[in-house]
């Protein structure tokens, strides 16, 4: 491999909404994706890095900015819901569900609510701690953005009727430089169909922008969300949005004057980050209706607010869900013992003291495990564990080393659930083909949905290239601190 100088060279991450090893690789060597070649063929191709959980962009997008899990950085999903206001939010899970709950609620949910007072303040994201050594960063089209730079964004006339902001502005901190749809765009005149995120070529001509102006700054974050709507219609195999995305990031490396030069002036990454499981076709057998097996229970209404003698709220994230249960006197084990009745909830967890149990649908036995023990996993965490391990696929050696199956990284990942927020509730996880389904949410028949924890919506593909460096582990909380690594190294010299 190529050495590259060492001098300055921005980062840019490129992160494709739903990328995934397989598609990525059929595009790649049957000729139709040459940008994304040229990039893995002259860089590192790791086809195997850990998403968050649950696999849903703002948890996702939130873990790679941060470099913690929900558990730390507390955006729980797209859906969820604050018992401490007693309150359902939910980011946008999908237009009927949106439409319902409100436009206002979740556009103001969605740009304001997550960065403003959801996302903790525990946690610094990497555009702080750049900034905090005096490199700028630019997002371009993530609902996920928190920096430290105030910045007044501007609601477009035709909506300024359906959110809070007064008179439609708002101020909020962001990195140095921020494209989000028509909030706030890069290049004066730019235009796009969308609202509040722009589609494919939008987000490619706004990094182009900044190439061209000599705006990059130290390091870009820039999200493609097209692909993702299209997977959960066509299906996982589908690569004909690799080859549309993969002409827009050719036309960006055409704008140097070799893509060897733009491997000399930049360090690229492409990520996907979340994968997608396929959908099996039967309403009837696949889409798991969570009122349905409760219906013993009264279950709060998303269109009105959530009443006292609401016995249960519903929060579904497509794959995997979270179950309120808010009635003091109505005992956890009555629940589970609902859920556990159907084979095809493969994961139900929930906490009991300082530890975390889990049961299956399909699986008998009991697991329990909590942080800190004799056994130690691929990642360097410890972990005390008693019961079936198979419930969550985990390998045990005699040295008491855990490696991971079909869930990756599912202790810590099932944990950072769990202790995403406050409340009483039960996480469950559908098995590969099934989606969970309650009043309104959209589910994916004959598609592909994602969610839970299993590995075929956690494994995501990276590429680098313009460096030879790589995550310590093959993580998305890894990036965060492997990008702040080859930052700062570079601008210490
Ligand atoms: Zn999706």
């Amino acid at each position: 491999m190529k050495q590259y100088p060492q001098s300055q060279k921005p980062v840019i991450l490129l992160n494709i909404d739903s990328l995934m090893p397989e598609p990525l690789e059929v595009a790649v060597q049957t000729g139709r994706a040459p940008a994304l070649q040229f990039l893995m063929e002259n860089g590192t191709y790791i086809p195997n890095m850990v998403s968050s959980f649950p696999t849903m962009s703002v948890t996702i997008d939130s873990s790679l900015l941060t470099g913690t899990y929900a558990n730390k950085h507390h955006i729980p999903g797209l859906n969820w819901f604050d018992d401490s206001r007693n309150e359902i939010i939910n980011y946008g899970t999908g237009f009927r569900e949106t439409f319902r709950l409100g436009m206002r609620r979740s556009i103001h949910n969605m740009l304001y609510r997550l960065n403003n007072e959801h996302l903790s303040s525990e946690v610094t994201t990497i555009y702080e701690e750049l900034a905090n050594i005096g490199i700028q960063s630019a997002s371009i089209n993530s609902f996920v953005y928190r920096g430290n730079t105030p910045q007044r964004l501007h609601v477009p006339r035709l909506l300024s009727t359906l959110t809070r902001f007064e008179n439609g502005k708002w101020t909020t901190n962001t990195p140095a430089t921020l494209s989000l749809g028509l909030f706030s765009k890069l290049r004066p005149r730019g235009f796009t169909m969308q609202i509040a995120a722009g589609n494919y070529k939008y987000t490619a001509r706004e990094l182009r922008h900044l190439i061209r102006k000599n705006k990059l700054p130290g390091f870009t974050f820039c999200i493609f969300q097209d692909m993702d709507a299209r997977i959960h219609f066509k299906g996982p195999t589908d690569i004909k949005d690799i080859t549309k995305i993969d002409r827009q990031i050719q036309k960006t490396l055409n704008m140097y004057p070799s893509w060897e030069e733009a491997l000399n002036q930049n360090i690229w990454m492409v990520m996907g980050d979340n994968g997608q499981a396929a959908t099996g076709t039967s309403y009837r057998k696949f889409i798991i209706d969570l009122r349905k097996i409760l219906k013993k229970y009264r279950i709060a209404r998303i269109e009105r607010p959530v009443h006292k003698k609401d016995q249960l709220v519903l929060c579904v994230n497509q794959r995997m869900g979270y179950i309120y249960v808010l009635d003091n006197r109505l005992p956890l084990p009555a629940v589970i013992e609902r859920l556990k009745s159907d084979h095809r909830i493969d994961i139900i967890a929930w906490k009991e003291k300082d530890s975390i149990h889990v049961l299956s649908g399909m699986r008998e036995g009991l697991l329990i495990y909590r942080p800190k023990g004799e056994h130690s996993d691929v990642y360097n965490q410890t972990w005390k564990i008693e019961g079936n391990h198979e419930l969550l696929d985990l390998y045990i050696s005699n040295e008491k080393k855990v490696s991971y199956g079909d869930y990756p990284d599912a202790l810590a990942r099932l944990y950072s659930a769990l202790h995403s927020h406050s409340g009483r509730f039960i996480v469950v996880n559908a098995k590969p083909g099934c989606d969970f389904k309650a009043q309104s949410t959209p589910f994916h028949l004959s598609g592909a949905a994602h969610g839970s924890l299993h590995k075929q919506e956690t494994l995501v593909p990276l590429v680098i290239a313009g460096t030879t460096e790589k995550p310590t582990f093959p993580r998305l909380i890894d990036m965060k601190a492997f990008i702040l690594r080859i930052i700062s190294q570079q601008y210490k010299g």
